[in-house]
């Protein structure tokens, strides 16, 4: 089944706000087996938008559209729509019951116009808002559907995986299994040779690439005539991947890498704690990301100034005449020294030049020292990043997660 996801409204099309819902949505149907083929953002007029659907209508099986279901003037995506397919709006009670119900629960005056939202043509399938008024409908045009759902994030994310996704569930006949495997340390490009046989289309599957946030993934995304199959097919796509790319495996679905470096502490029951200059707390706030980080986080120190990395982790002053306060040997004191001082099992550190400005001859901007200090053996690695200062901060810290991860593994 193809999709095409049309953002109705003129804050998406002038790029005032980021169609967030089309990724949403495209992600989501796709563990369905819905695949998404079009993206459109169109403009708050009836014109425009019969214009979208029209093309929609000719390439899509599924159209999921998006915003205008509110209950002002410029709200007119269901009346474009019914209009187009000749449907008429007629008043629900048993809605319009309920938007008076929500206006009283949230204890507000409801303004006459609220009351076109519980128009909906006769036979239309209903989409609750559990939390907005604007209930959303699928509708039917022989073996097509058209799904309206309403613009705010918030509103559009639960009705769409409470109510549209098991309506779709339910007609197609055919179960799916969905596996992100999550890959760190390696590039797309190097990925995809590796596992260049696994990549494709494939009868009961399909196994595609993605970029993830400095992560690339591999979805695998198997079907079957019942959920044991699909799980069965998926499950044996991922162990081939796994085969291949395993020592860059850092985790699944959900899985990021604070998550799994937690899982590694608690199963060692090692504590942790943290000094950190060009990421200035970043690394600690990434592991207070964690629920239940508490028993094995101890603490951290911003030591941006040469002062705070003596004062508190007790770096050398000869260390950071001589070498500089970017450099291996400052990373190996940070870490050493906050890993003393807080009689943690683990020190992290990183030290570096975030930019734009501060580069020196032999110190670009996204030159990173990290520091891991252990009970055996301290580590340190030099990193060259590329980036802007935001992401240069970001990927260090993603780097020292995965440098511990693959030291506890
Ligand atoms: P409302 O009842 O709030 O008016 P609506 O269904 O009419 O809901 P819109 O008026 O189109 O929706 O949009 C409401 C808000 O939802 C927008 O200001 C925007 O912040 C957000 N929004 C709309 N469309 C999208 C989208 N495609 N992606 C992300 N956010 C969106
Ligand atoms: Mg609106």
């Amino acid at each position: 089944m193809k999709a095409e996801i049309i953002a109705v409204g003129n804050e998406i099309v002038t790029g005032n706000t980021v169609n967030s819902n089309a990724s949403y949505i495209a992600r989501q149907i796709q563990m369905l087996g819905i695949m998404p083929k079009y993206h459109t953002a169109t403009c708050d007029t009836m014109q425009d938008i019969q214009e979208v659907l029209c093309k929609s209508l000719a390439r899509a099986d599924v159209v999921f559209v998006t915003g205008g279901l509110g209950p002002t003037a410029d709200d007119l995506t269901k009346e474009a729509i019914c209009d187009y397919l000749g449907l008429e709006l007629v008043i629900n009670e048993e809605i319009s019951q309920n938007i008076q119900a929500y206006f009283k629960k949230i204890g507000r005056y409801m303004p006459e116009s609220n009351k076109k939202q519980a128009a909906f043509p006769l036979g239309c399938y209903i989409l609750k808002n559990e939390n907005g008024t604007a209930p959303g409908c699928i509708l039917t045009k022989q073996n097509q559907y058209i799904v309206l759902l309403p613009g705010p994030p918030k509103e559009m994310k639960p009705m769409l995986d409470h109510y549209a996704l098991p309506y779709f569930k339910q007609k197609l006949n055919c179960c799916y299994h969905t596996i992100d495997i999550k890959l760190f340390g390696i590039g797309e490009s190097e990925m995809a040779e590796k596992i260049a046989h696994l990549l494709g289309d494939f009868e009961y599957a399909s196994v595609a690439p993605y970029i993830g946030d400095y992560e690339v993934i591999v979805r695998i995304t198997a079907f079957g005539d019942n959920e044991k199959k699909a799980v069965e097919v998926a499950q044996k796509i991922k162990n081939s991947v796994c085969g291949c790319l395993g020592e860059y495996v850092i985790g699944y679905n959900q899985d990021t890498l604070e998550n799994v470096v937690l899982e590694l502490m608690k199963k060692h029951d090692y504590t942790i704690a943290t000094a950190e200059s060009c990421t200035g707390g970043m690394i600690a706030s990434t592991l207070v990301n964690c629920s239940g980080i508490s028993t094995y986080f101890k603490e951290g120190f911003i030591t941006y100034s040469n002062e705070a990395k003596i004062k508190y982790v007790g770096v050398s002053e000869e260390t950071l005449s001589a070498y500089g306060a970017v450099s291996k040997q400052t990373a190996r004191e940070m870490a050493e020294g906050v890993r003393q001082r807080t009689q943690a099992d683990i020190g992290l550190s990183a030290t570096g030049i975030a930019g734009p400005s501060g580069a020196a001859q032999e110190k670009p901007v996204g030159l990173v020292y990290i520091g891991l200090a252990t009970p055996d053996k301290t580590y340190v690695y030099e990193l060259n990043l590329k980036g802007t200062r935001q992401q240069i901060r970001e990927r260090t810290v993603k780097n020292v997660l995965f440098q511990l991860y693959r030291n506890l593994k």
